[in-house]
C-alpha cells in the first residue's frame, strides 16, 4: 500500500513538473511573439509614395519629396 502511494505520488510530482514546464513555455512564446504594429500609414498627396510612422504622430514628412502627410485612416 505505502509502495502504491509512492507511486501515485511521484506521478503526480511528475505531471505537475509537466504542466509547470508546458504552462512556462507558453507564457515564454507569448512574450516573444511580435505586436501587432500600431503605426500609422501615410500616402503623400504629391507624390503618392506609402510609408508607416510612429502611432503618436499626427503629420508626418514623406521620405521621397518631403511633403506633410495626414494618416491614412480604415
Ligand atoms: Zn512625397
Amino acid at each position: 500500500m505505502d509502495v502504491d502511494n509512492l507511486i501515485i505520488g511521484y506521478f503526480m510530482l511528475f505531471l505537475g513538473i509537466l504542466v509547470g514546464v508546458i504552462f512556462y513555455s507558453e507564457i515564454r512564446r507569448k512574450r516573444f511573439e511580435p505586436i501587432p504594429s500600431e503605426d500609422h500609414i501615410f500616402r503623400c498627396i504629391e507624390c503618392g509614395y506609402v510609408y508607416t510612422d510612429d502611432a503618436d504622430v499626427d503629420r508626418s514628412r514623406c521620405q521621397q519629396c518631403g511633403t506633410i502627410n495626414i494618416p491614412i485612416q480604415f
